[in-house]
């Protein structure tokens, strides 16, 4: 066993051993870490990067976690899954400090799958107020209802967490990725965590039943450039690498563009009555995106455009 092994057991040998966090520990010891990447269902070991001052995320299964460690306590951002946030979970607990809010971009799983670990929030659960009742009709849909936490501070376009020496938001800017989608800003730090609004370099994820629109999506993501500026460090819901999940302000034009192309490509298989299965024969890609080629979800993406550009 190398020493980094160890150092990690004793740890959660330690760890275990603290009663009151004896739900996380279960958790632990059901779903042992295993060093690895993003990508497949494996239990991975995931990776803490800096971004600025007081924040970092956490990159494993599922959207990125945001962390943000003010004087009083930490506010954590989304939630991926059970046996990838109780390592959040245990760092946190080495330092102390308690976390005083969880905060969701918005309801998908594998941002919200991990709430029910939070159960000692000493301020609350904060998210968009829609999210709670997309999150049950998913949660219906896949038979996991009760193993939901769902948020108990909702608002509806900006909220202002009430810490004594800092700055943190919460704005809604409509509807994009979801019909509730928000993004937080650490101001003392300029770091935004963006949630699922920005994919960087494959296709996002995209369901009109979630509420998804492009106009909509250009529209969050116009709103947020223009309200940030060039020094803004923005945290993505997903990315190939860990590293490439921190970027700026160029990124969301970006994702913009790639929005825009995708929507005048898809209007013309529209008006050129063709299927998706004709236009995958020539395309594999959005042209000029050769960079967001993620042949996996290319057809869905597609399909589910189509529908919301169909008049
Ligand atoms: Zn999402």
């Amino acid at each position: 066993m190398s020493n980094l092994s160890k150092i990690k057991l004793m740890k959660r040998k330690e760890f275990l051993s603290l009663g009151s966090l004896a739900t996380l520990g279960l958790v632990l010891g059901q779903f042992p870490l295993k060093a690895g990447s993003r990508g497949g269902f494996g239990i991975y070991q995931g990776t803490f990067l800096p971004v600025r001052g007081l924040c970092e995320i956490y990159i494993n299964q599922g959207g990125s976690v945001g962390l943000f460690a003010s004087k009083e306590g930490y506010i954590v951002v989304d939630s991926q899954f059970p046996q990838t946030i109780s390592e959040v979970l245990l760092k946190i607990s080495e330092t102390g400090k308690p976390i005083l809010y969880l905060a969701n971009t918005h309801h998908h799983g594998d941002h919200t799958s991990g709430n029910n670990l939070f159960k000692d929030l000493s301020k609350g659960l904060v998210a968009h107020r829609t999210v709670p009742q997309s999150q049950k009709n998913s949660a219906e849909k896949a038979g996991t209802l009760g193993k939901q936490k769902y948020a108990d501070i909702l608002f509806d376009k900006e909220f202002q967490f009430d810490l004594t020496d800092q700055l943190v938001k919460g704005y809604h800017l409509g509807a994009g990725h979801t019909r509730g989608d928000v993004i937080y800003h650490f101001e003392s730090d300029n770091v935004v965590h963006m949630g699922d609004l920005v994919f960087k370099d494959m296709i996002p994820v995209f369901r009109s039943g979630d509420g998804a629109t492009i106009e909509g999506w250009i529209n969050c993501l116009e709103k947020t450039s223009e309200k940030f500026d060039s020094d803004t460090k923005f945290i993505f819901g997903h990315a190939p690498t860990g590293p490439q999940s921190i970027g700026s302000n160029a990124d969301l034009t970006e994702m913009k563009n790639f929005l825009e192309a995708s929507e005048n490509f898809v209007s013309k298989m529209i008006r050129d009555k063709m299927s998706t299965e004709e236009i995958l024969q020539k395309h594999q890609f959005v042209p000029g995106f050769e960079n967001r080629l993620t042949p996996a979800r290319f057809k869905g993406f597609l399909e589910e455009v189509r529908i919301t550009l169909t008049p």
